[in-house]
């Protein structure tokens, strides 16, 4: 029988004896979540400033998510693609309708997505736009992150996620992120197939691009005709206060009318909250004359397209549709932003604020090697909040998009609260 938890000690104790040791979390154990609350073994109540990196945008165990899972759970859950299923049509149409593109293809991971991606712009590359095969090259931007499979660290720039793993798939190209004459230079070669970026890059510290780089990468991929990959796993679904983070400054909440303002990729992968933080699954939106590229036995998955988690997905972007999370997400954070700019105003220890709508990262004036972000969050923890830092200075705040203003408010006075006591 498995070990029942009683403390936030024994649970420790035990990832570290039988766990790999991939992971340095914060120690805090957590049994509860509801909306933007979690509840840690010993039933402290927190604030979620992380939502498992933007995977839980509609808030913890929403429960009309969890009703469509459970549902599902009790009628049909996995038949793999040898056959059809009822949910999958369904949820191939309202994704298509819901971004805009012709045709999607389903998978579980991020990376996967991200893989899958990958795959298609090469073949799309020999078979359409006349690549020599096996000389196809996919431009990236450097301190990119896109997962964590053997390709996609391939192109990585972190040294830690690297090292030892090689040896690495070839045919890609770094270039400087938000940098469009980097751009012009790599696509003079004629052998490159796709730019793959991350329309602000999230797990580099919230590193948000001049506003019109997506627009400029857009245009300048089609002027090439290499095909332009927007990996939103992390930006998308209403994260940054508008449905893609690709859509700009553009105020449609994504379910473009205004299709003439908005940036539209390729390519687009999606993660992380089409999930609802219930389900993982990942998706790749293109349209026919990309996708067609694909045929029977060149690429798939057993679980991809499966009738539970596509119900929970389409149940996931149902909610952001009705609940306007977007529209919050701008909202909310904006008067983040402002809040914490007073604070870096005020005191020394902070250096700067950066993000969009509900993706934002507070710079701590420290250096990386510095264990001042760490503590922070410690403290934080204390006083309950929780977040996590990256790149040892940097501390990413990603509340669920389901928060209140008030709420958001007593956030922004515990971080006050901590900051005040870290200033010397
Ligand atoms: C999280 C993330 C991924 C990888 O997703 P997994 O589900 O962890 O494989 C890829 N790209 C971006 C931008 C991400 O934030």
């Amino acid at each position: 029988m498995m070990e029942t938890i009683n403390s936030s000690k024994q649970a420790i104790a035990l990832e570290d004896e039988f766990g790999a040791h991939n992971y340095h979390p914060l120690p805090v154990v957590l049994a509860k979540g509801e909306g933007v609350f979690l509840w840690d073994v010993e039933g402290k109540k927190y604030y979620d400033f992380l939502s498992a990196y933007s995977a839980v945008n509609q808030g913890h165990c929403h429960p009309r998510i969890k009703d469509a899972l459970i549902e599902q759970a009790g009628t049909l859950t996995l038949t793999s693609r040898a056959f059809y299923n009822n949910i999958l049509g369904p949820f191939e149409k309202y994704i298509t309708e819901y971004f805009g593109f012709d045709k999607v293809l389903p998978m579980n991971t991020g990376a996967e997505g991200v893989e899958t991606a990958l795959k298609i712009a090469r073949k799309w590359g020999y078979e359409k736009k006349g690549v020599p095969e096996n000389e196809g090259v996919i431009v990236v931007a450097e301190n990119n992150f896109h997962g964590r499979t053997t390709t996609v660290i391939s192109f990585s720039n972190d040294e830690n996620a690297r090292k030892n793993f090689g040896p690495f798939t070839p045919g890609f190209e770094k270039i400087a992120y938000d940098d469009i004459e980097a751009l012009e230079r790599a696509l003079e070669n004629k052998n490159v197939v796709a730019f793959l970026v991350e329309p602000i890059q999230g797990e580099a510290g919230v590193y948000t691009p001049a506003v019109d780089y997506m627009r400029r990468v857009a245009e300048t991929c089609k002027k090439h005709n290499v095909l332009f990959i927007a990996d939103e796993i992390q930006t998308g679904i209403a994260r940054t206060g508008s449905l893609l983070a690709v859509c700009g400054n553009c105020s449609c909440e994504g379910h473009c009318e205004k299709q003439e303002t908005y940036t539209r990729p390729d390519m687009l992968i999606l993660g992380k909250a089409i999930s609802g933080g219930f389900y993982p699954v990942s998706a790749v939106l293109a349209d026919n004359h990309i996708m067609e590229v694909i045929k029977p036995g060149q690429h798939g998955s057993t679980f991809g397209g499966n009738p539970l988690g596509v119900k929970v997905a389409m149940t996931a972007l149902e909610v952001i549709r009705d609940e306007r999370l977007a529209l919050n997400a701008r909202k909310l954070g904006s008067i983040f932003r402002e809040r914490m700019q007073l604070l870096v105003d005020k005191y020394k220890i902070l250096k700067l604020v950066r993000g969009k709508g509900l993706l934002n990262a507070v710079v701590v004036n420290d250096s990386q090697d510095s264990s001042t972000a760490w503590d922070m969050c410690m403290k934080l923890a204390e006083y309950g909040l929780l977040a996590k830092p990256t790149h040892g200075n940097i501390i990413r705040f990603a509340p669920p998009l389901v928060m209140t203003e008030d709420q958001l408010h007593d956030c922004c006075d515990i971080i006050e609260k901590v900051v005040k006591e870290f200033e010397r």
